[in-house]
């Protein structure tokens, strides 16, 4: 009903409001999650592509490595001259010596071993090894081929020359020595790589031009001794096409040992660390380079918040509509009770008794149960209206209903069946039993007062009960010619009918 409803309706609220926060709260929660699963998904994809990058670099420069120290230490491969060792030229200005090898013929790649000082003054091992250096000409040419974009490969020499592609003129002596300041050779050297481990130097700007880079350098050795360097430059470019480009939110970096970041899909400066502790690492070279996501709080609270924005919208219709649900059924009940009641006694009315009347008829049919019917009507009830009023009439016909009311039980009907008249369905009772009733409601009507006041009104009844081939129609019928019966006795009677 709608008093009910206006009742229990803040309750309702409180309880769809706590659904809905409850509900918009895993919504959002399960957002966050799976943003954060996405982009972790997508880190550790990328992350292994990036791997994958520096594994072939490594591997790379580890055959590197052993072909030149295989080449160094076989005495016999250094005795067969490599022709373009014949073609040695010396340059005054900058003393310098330069060996230029060709890549091919059809190939504007080169190769070439530059050294100080000069050709003549060179000594037997050092002649070897810049014999040994030319013929790796092949594998300097494959790992062009083999890494993307590198930059630069070359072989580094302690006896003061480098063996370089693709070709590059230094500018004088002075200018090929500073190379040995260079991260590459310092970090490799015996000195400071002690047990002869892959280096990979920080990010630094190119001296020839080629941009931001990062080298990895290995010590080579010849009969156990330390005799060079080779090493592979690795282009800015190349590390940040690695990054993962379609993560939405968050910026990734990689970055070395020091935190210092080597690659970004954001701008950066050369010496940039990366400090948030929030952020998602995975290593990708062990000791030397992580890839680090860092993501802010409040990016993936917005992103989780748009992504479930249309769900959360979904859950307040859903629940909007449980709301309107509820309280439409309350609506339809209130209009199905006034739809049966009588609005003045809240007797059941005419309608609704012939309805629930019939139900019972079938039900008794059915399981062969008695059931007795009274009709009764207040007796000179036009005089009661005449001398007391409409208004106390009114008031007569609401006590006379709650007598009923009173003396009924649930599964019975009561029924105002019209004016001043009420008919009652009594469940599961014989003619005997509904006689008494019958009469002790007639006495009780008798002592009813009106403000408290007895105005003495009496009431005639007709009582009857169902017989085997009774409807709805036959029982009003026959019950209304039993009422008619008592009326004719003079009122305030009980016309029973007679049993046989
Ligand atoms: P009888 O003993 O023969 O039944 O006499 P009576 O006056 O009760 O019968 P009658 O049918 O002549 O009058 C019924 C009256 O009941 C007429 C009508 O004004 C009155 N009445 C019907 N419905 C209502 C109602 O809702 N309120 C009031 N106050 N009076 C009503
Ligand atoms: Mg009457
Ligand atoms: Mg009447």
């Amino acid at each position: 009903m709608n008093r009910k409803f206006k009742k229990i309706a803040p309750l309702l609220i409180i309880t769809l409001l706590g659904i809905f926060s409850i509900g918009s709260y895993s919504i959002y929660k399960n957002e966050i999650g799976q943003i954060k699963t996405n982009i972790n998904y997508q880190l550790i994809n990328k992350s292994l592509n990036i791997k994958e990058y520096f594994q072939t670099s490594e591997a790379l420069i580890y055959s590197l490595k052993y072909t030149i120290e295989d080449k160094l230490n076989i005495e016999a491969f250094e005795s067969i001259k490599h022709p373009a060792f014949e073609a040695i030229k010396y340059d005054e200005k900058k003393n310098l010596y330069s060996v230029i090898n060709f890549y091919g013929i059809n190939s504007i790649d080169l190769s070439s071993v530059i050294g100080i000082g000069k050709p003549e003054e060179l000594n037997t091992e050092t002649i070897h090894e810049i014999n040994s250096a030319l013929h790796l000409k092949s594998i300097f040419n494959a790992s062009m081929e083999i890494i993307p974009d590198l930059k630069w490969v070359y072989y580094t020499s302690k006896n003061n020359f480098i063996y370089m592609s693709p070709n590059y003129y230094f500018k004088d002596d002075r200018n090929l020595k500073e190379q040995y300041n260079n991260a590459f050779w310092k970090e490799a050297i015996p000195k400071n790589n002690p047990d002869g481990d892959l280096i990979i130097t920080d990010l630094y700007k190119d001296g020839a031009g080629k941009g931001l880079m990062t080298t990895l350098s290995m010590p080579i050795q010849k009969n156990d001794s330390f005799q060079g360097v080779v090493s592979i430059d690795i282009g800015l470019n190349t590390l940040t096409h690695l990054l993962p480009e379609d993560i939405l939110i968050g910026e990734t970096y990689l970055i070395d040992e020091k935190n210092q970041i080597i690659a970004s899909n954001n701008d950066f400066n050369l010496g940039d660390k990366i400090s948030n502790k929030n952020s998602i690492f995975i290593p990708i070279v062990e000791n030397e380079i992580n890839l680090v996501h860092n993501i802010q709080n409040f990016e993936i609270r917005k992103e989780a918040f748009f992504n479930g924005i249309g769900k959360i919208t979904i859950l307040f219709l859903l629940l909007l509509i449980t709301f309107i649900a509820l309280y439409l059924k309350a609506l339809l009940t209130k209009v199905q009770y006034f739809a049966n009641t009588d609005s003045l006694t809240k007797l059941q009315n005419r309608r609704s008794m012939q309805r629930e009347i019939t139900s019972l008829v079938n039900i008794s049919k059915r399981y062969k149960h008695e059931l007795s019917f009274l009709l009764i009507d207040i007796d000179y009830f036009k005089r009661i209206n005449d001398k007391y009023g409409h208004q106390t009439g009114d008031k007569v016909l609401i006590e006379i209903a709650k007598l009923f009311k009173r003396n009924t039980r649930k599964c019975d009907v009561v029924a105002r069946y019209g004016g001043e008249e009420f008919l009652i369905a009594l469940s599961n009772t014989n003619l005997e039993n509904a006689y008494t009733l019958a009469e002790r409601i007639r006495l009780y009507a008798q002592k009813i007062e009106i403000d408290n006041y007895n105005i003495n009104f009496t009431i005639s009844i007709g009582c009857t009960k169902l017989k085997e081939d009774d409807n709805f129609f036959s029982i009003l019928k026959r019950v209304d010619k039993l009422l008619y019966k008592a009326k004719e006795k003079g009122r305030n009677y009980t016309e029973k009918e007679e049993e046989n």
